[in-house]
């Protein structure tokens, strides 16, 4: 579920597993923070869907605390503009 594409550190790209193939660090804590952020994103889009726009905002915050991406920011907009 993770979106990482190249580790922190030394930009190697990223292969999947909890650590860097080429310098070794550590990136389970990094992992954690991006499926977390998904998941408030997927929480948003439900909550979204189920008419609830104020859960949705509340929701797309949480994700952007943890990792903001170009995504977040139209929906937050988006979300902004439905309040009026
Ligand atoms: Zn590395």
């Amino acid at each position: 579920m993770s979106r990482m594409e190249r580790c922190p550190l030394c930009r190697a790209a990223h292969r999947g597993g909890a650590q860097c193939h080429r310098c070794g660090a550590d990136l389970t804590l990094l992992l954690t923070i991006e499926d977390q952020a998904e998941q408030w994103r997927v929480r948003a889009m439900a909550d979204l869907a189920n008419g609830d726009p104020n859960a949705a905002r509340t929701a797309i915050e949480r994700a952007c605390k943890l990792k903001r991406t170009p995504y977040d920011s139209i929906l937050q907009a988006f979300l902004s503009s439905d309040r009026g």
